[in-house]
């Protein structure tokens, strides 16, 4: 019988998410597949953004008590700065995301925004810092306009406008019969693998958070469309810490600082000339990837 109430269980716990308009979250971790937790400590105040930096102070996390993830790993992100987190599959990119949203607590070390442990200070406060553009975004059956302002409650027509253009989507939608009020989604305009992902760059444009954390597309955009949205979010990047996640490399290789994660642990760190000088684990990776992009170009004449 609790196997049968499982399910109706889950459904409550992503209404109740939704409802706290903490969708996007739930489209990036999952939060289905996540049964614990964090709870504020009692009389937790605010974080506080003035410089929004983000430290790892040699964190230790696992998901399961025998088995640890992330073994005292310890980086910093300057305040407006660029910084890319590369590695193979299951390394722990994900994971630090995870954790910088505080949807879990380390078990040790702690993790810092703008010098405060995040663990001190309400959840509602720290998600409010980070906007997340995910890889895939759930849209409402509703119309484009409701899809966008869902960033922020209250939002005028007008804020609306001004990031849709920030999040170089307004060209789509001046082109629509009904505008910002035609309905997307299932009974509607069907939306591209990038088009979606514009509709969420807006969303967050709407937050206006101090904190960008970009989790690229695995294979879902074609090469034009990426190149568009990584020009798009460099424009939205500006004056904002960064944090992305990539899986291809050509993507981030002008960002300021590259982690290179190895199994929960930091192997490298520096930019993209220097990880390449260095000839270590990025060095192979870049050259790993160049050989495929050429394969695929040559198949391709
Ligand atoms: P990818 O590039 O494939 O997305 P990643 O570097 O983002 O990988 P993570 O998703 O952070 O990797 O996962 C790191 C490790 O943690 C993996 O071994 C994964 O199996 C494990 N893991 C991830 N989520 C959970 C979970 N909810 N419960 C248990 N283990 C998990």
């Amino acid at each position: 019988l609790t196997q049968l109430f499982r399910p109706l269980d889950m459904l409550g716990m992503v209404y109740r998410t939704i409802r706290q308009g903490l969708i996007d979250m739930a489209e990036m971790f999952r939060l289905i597949d996540t049964e614990v937790e964090v709870a504020d400590a009692p009389g937790a105040p605010a974080l506080i953004v003035r410089r929004p930096s983000v430290t790892f102070d040699n964190v230790v996390f696992g998901y399961e008590p025998d088995r640890t993830i992330l073994h005292g790993l310890s980086f910093e992100v300057p305040a407006d700065s660029r910084v890319a987190i590369v590695g193979p599959s299951g390394a722990g990119k994900s994971t630090i995301a995870r954790l910088l949203f505080r949807f879990y607590d380390p078990q040790g070390g702690r993790i810092m925004i703008d010098g405060q442990d995040i663990r001190k200070a309400t959840q509602a406060s720290v998600r409010a810092a980070i906007g997340i553009v995910p890889q895939d975004s759930v849209l409402f059956n509703d119309t484009i306009g409701y899809n966008i302002g869902y960033g922020r409650e209250g939002s005028s027509q007008g804020e609306i406008e001004t990031a849709a253009r920030g999040a170089a989507i307004s060209d789509l939608i001046d082109r629509l019969p009904q505008g910002f009020d035609t309905e997307v989604g299932e009974r509607g305009l069907k939306l591209s693998g990038g088009e979606k992902q514009r509709v969420a760059i807006a969303r967050t444009l709407l937050k206006n958070p101090p904190i960008l954390l970009f989790d690229e597309a695995t294979s879902a955009l074609d090469t034009r469309t990426e190149q568009e949205i990584l020009g798009t979010m460099r424009d939205v990047a500006r004056d904002r810490t960064t944090i992305s996640i990539a899986h291809r490399l050509s993507t981030i290789a002008d960002s300021d600082v590259i982690l290179v994660l190895d199994q929960g642990r930091l192997a490298e760190q520096g930019s993209h000339a220097e990880l390449l000088r260095r000839g270590g684990l990025y060095a192979e990776m870049w050259a790993r990837q160049a050989a495929e992009s050429d394969e695929i170009s040559e198949a391709a004449e």
